[in-house]
This record gives structure tokens, C-alpha cells and sequence, in this order.
């Protein structure tokens, strides 16, 4: 028996204190309500907690261009009327606001995915949990789908330093697109997406011919559903896909998005999972016993979505929870029953048999066009941690990022995709 696995847990309670607008689904106070609800059951004891650092600009820098991290630095609900251009280039308005410490908020759910990576890549913990990551749409020069700066891309980019293959698994109810594009021109990293398709449901990408290009080819694996999934043929068909994928893949390190909208009566899903459900998805993914960074995602009934990640930090370190929620600050929202599961929905299920079947079929058919385990010559590996040496307050901001940038050329040419360079790749058609 393997001993029990070593986790590391990141919060900054500041995460939680934003706030996208009244009539905005995001609500970023369902990480105050996880947290609170961790501590409640106790599994902080359980576990090392650590508060992320700020993600400096220029770690923001490694995946995003340098010009849009600058005008998230820069932005403000006070500036907003002098920069309507800018805020139209960069994506930035209705569905992602420009609010109140902005910027910080993104620093520092970027900085807890960026340690829980690091820490991981230097072996002091198995599993890596940062609830606050996740934000799995956002592009390489602009804003989308609630999400600023791609915490994944940037995860996954420190983990490739220490591995040479990651393996991206996203059972948030909406297309991981943004981590998609970003490596789909790589072997090195093999994203794997289940999520609703169809009815112009955002982002409206995720076909299952979409399957990675060039050297990618075959390494992006899209899983399209439709509304109405339940537990039985959800985890079926997440288990079989997953472990054929880790056979043949052998990945050095997983990240798992946790998006908790793929829940019963979530305010913008639409599929039937249970808590118990979603929480065997990552109860597989553990079994492997590779390094796994865990991250949230979207979530938009936030009694449910504290609930959904309390759990599955519960089944992270192989304990079982009680179904009544001891008391914590916010126990009222868990009211009448004050239970920790939640029941599966009741939407009709539009996934037949035969469709779900004809899906996996595809699936398995393109994993078999995979021979082996790509490998990768390893580089020189670049520091872990950079410290800026200047202040960062008397630096223009610009500069500060173009120079480590520079400094930090390490990928190979085409490690992750250029949106600069290339804006066809896509083939919503074929
Ligand atoms: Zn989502």
C-alpha cells in the first residue's frame, strides 16, 4: 500500500473579496465559501496551506502578449471611459468586467496555479489543489468567458520544464478552449475536454473532429455532450477515455479543472451530474498516482460549488465526509437540509446510448493513430523562481515585462500556439 499522498492546498481569502457586478453569474465568493467550509470539516489539518504569491507581470507574460498583461495592470473601473478601444481589442466589458482590484485578483489565482506547479515539479507534494485556478478560456491577447489570465496555460508551462509530457483533463460544463489553443500545435501537452456542444452553447468550439494540428495532431481530444448527462454515463465514459489516454500517453503530471457548472442546477449548466459524480471523475484521476495539480473553473450555484470542492478535497485526501455541514460563517447558505451531496438532476438525457457510443468510438479510433509516447529532448531547465530586481512600483510596467520575457525564452518553437502567427488553425467545418 502506498502511503497517503501529500497535498498542498492554496487560498488567499482576497480571491474572494471581487466582485464582477450585480447581475454577473461569476461570484468569485464561492472560494471564501470552500474555503470556509474545508476549514470546517477540518481538512486544512490534512493538508499544507499555503497562501499563492502574486503573480508578478512578467510570469503573467509567459503564455499572454505583453501589451494585454500591461492594460490589465493598468485598467480600472476610474479609467474606463479613455480606453474604449483598448477595452474592445482586449475582450474586456460585458461578460469580463473591468472591476476593483482586477488586476491583483488575477495575479493571485495565476499565482496559487504557478506554485501549486512548482510545487509539485520539485517533489514536495503529490497533488496540488488551487480552487481558486481554472480560468480555462482565456486567450493569449484577450479576455473571455469570465476568465483574464489562462492560470492553466501558465501551470502547464512550468510543469513542462520538469516533464516532458502533461496531460490536460477539463470537466467543467464549457469547452477548454483557451488551453486547447494554446498547445494545439504541441505533443508535449494532450488536452482532453468533456463538456455540453451544440445549441450555440459558449464557447461554441469543441467538435470532435477537433482533434490538434501539425505536431499536436491527435494530442487534443474533444468530448461533445449533450444536455442531461447523468453520473452513470458521464463516469463511463470519462473513465474509459482517461485510462486508455494514460496508457498511451504517459503522462509526467496532470492537471485536472474541476469546473463545478457541470453540476445538477447550475445557474448556466445544463447536465445532471451529482457532487458524487463529478467527485468519481477525480477519485479515477488520482489512481494514477501521477503529480496532479487540481484547479475550480466555472460554478455559478455557489452553495453547490463550496459543496463540490469540499468534497473532492475530501476524496483528494482519502476522506469521507459527513453528509451534515458542521457549522461555519456561512452555514445559512446551506440551508434548509444543511447536507453535503446534492441529488442528480432531472433533465432529460439527450445522450443516447448510441450517441455516446459513437463518441467514444471516434475518441478511441484517433488514440490509435498514437504509436507511442512522444518524447521530448529536455532543456536547459530555467530557475523556478524569478525575483524581480527592481521596485516594482518605479518601473514602467512595459519594460518590466519585455525584459524577462527575453530572459526567459525557453520553449520550443512550437511549444504552444501563436495566435499572432496563425488565426485559420481552426476548422469549425471539416
Ligand atoms: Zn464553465
Amino acid at each position: 500500500m502506498k502511503s497517503k499522498d501529500k497535498i498542498s492546498y492554496f487560498y488567499d481569502g482576497d480571491v474572494g473579496n471581487v466582485y464582477f457586478g450585480p447581475n454577473h453569474p461569476m461570484k468569485p465568493h464561492r472560494l471564501c465559501m470552500t474555503h470556509h467550509l474545508v476549514l470546517a470539516y477540518g481538512l486544512h489539518n490534512k493538508m499544507e496551506v499555503y497562501r499563492p504569491h502574486k503573480a508578478y507581470p512578467s510570469e503573467l507574460a509567459q503564455f499572454h502578449s505583453e501589451d494585454y498583461v500591461e492594460f490589465l495592470h493598468r485598467i480600472s473601473p476610474d479609467t474606463l471611459v479613455d480606453c474604449v478601444d483598448e477595452l474592445k481589442k482586449y475582450n474586456l466589458g460585458e461578460d469580463c468586467p473591468v472591476f476593483e482590484n482586477l488586476f491583483e485578483f488575477c495575479q493571485l489565482y495565476a499565482g496559487g496555479t504557478i506554485d501549486a506547479a512548482r510545487r509539485l515539479n520539485n517533489q514536495c507534494c503529490d497533488i496540488a489543489i488551487n480552487w481558486a485556478g481554472g480560468l480555462h478560456h482565456a486567450k493569449k491577447c484577450e479576455a473571455s468567458g469570465f476568465c483574464y489570465i489562462n492560470d492553466l496555460v501558465l501551470g502547464i508551462l512550468e510543469l513542462l520544464k520538469y516533464h516532458a509530457r502533461v496531460l490536460y483533463i477539463d470537466i467543467d460544463v464549457h469547452h477548454g478552449d483557451g488551453v486547447e489553443e494554446a498547445f494545439y500545435h504541441t505533443d508535449r501537452v494532450m488536452t482532453v475536454s468533456f463538456h455540453k456542444y451544440g445549441d450555440m452553447f459558449f464557447p461554441g468550439t469543441g467538435d470532435v473532429k477537433e482533434i490538434g494540428e501539425r505536431e499536436g495532431k491527435y494530442y487534443a481530444i474533444n468530448v461533445p455532450l449533450k444536455d442531461g448527462i447523468d453520473d452513470g454515463s458521464f463516469t463511463r465514459l470519462f473513465k474509459t477515455i482517461i485510462a486508455k489516454v494514460v496508457e498511451i500517453y504517459l503522462p509526467g503530471a496532470i492537471v485536472l479543472q474541476c469546473g463545478a457548472d457541470s453540476l445538477a442546477g447550475d445557474r448556466l449548466g445544463c447536465f445532471n451530474l451529482s457532487i458524487e459524480g463529478h467527485a468519481e471523475c477525480v477519485r479515477f484521476v488520482k489512481k494514477f498516482n501521477i503529480p496532479l495539480l487540481v484547479t475550480g473553473g466555472g460554478g455559478y450555484t455557489k452553495e453547490n460549488v463550496a459543496r463540490c470542492w469540499t468534497v473532492e478535497t475530501g476524496t483528494l485526501l482519502d476522506t469521507e465526509l459527513p453528509n451534515e455541514i458542521p457549522d461555519n460563517d456561512y452555514i445559512k447558505y446551506f440551508a434548509p437540509d444543511n447536507s453535503l451531496k446534492i441529488p442528480g438532476g432531472r433533465l432529460e438525457n439527450l445522450n443516447s446510448k448510441s450517441y455516446l457510443s459513437t463518441i467514444k468510438m471516434q475518441v478511441l479510433e484517433n488514440l490509435r493513430y498514437i504509436q507511442h509516447a512522444p518524447g521530448v529532448q529536455m532543456q536547459e531547465v530555467p530557475p523556478d523562481f524569478y525575483i524581480p530586481d527592481f521596485d516594482e512600483d518605479e518601473l514602467d510596467p512595459d519594460e518590466r515585462v519585455h525584459q524577462h520575457t527575453q530572459d526567459k525564452q525557453i520553449q520550443r518553437d512550437d511549444e504552444y500556439y501563436d495566435a499572432d502567427n496563425d488565426n485559420d488553425h481552426r476548422m469549425f467545418d471539416v
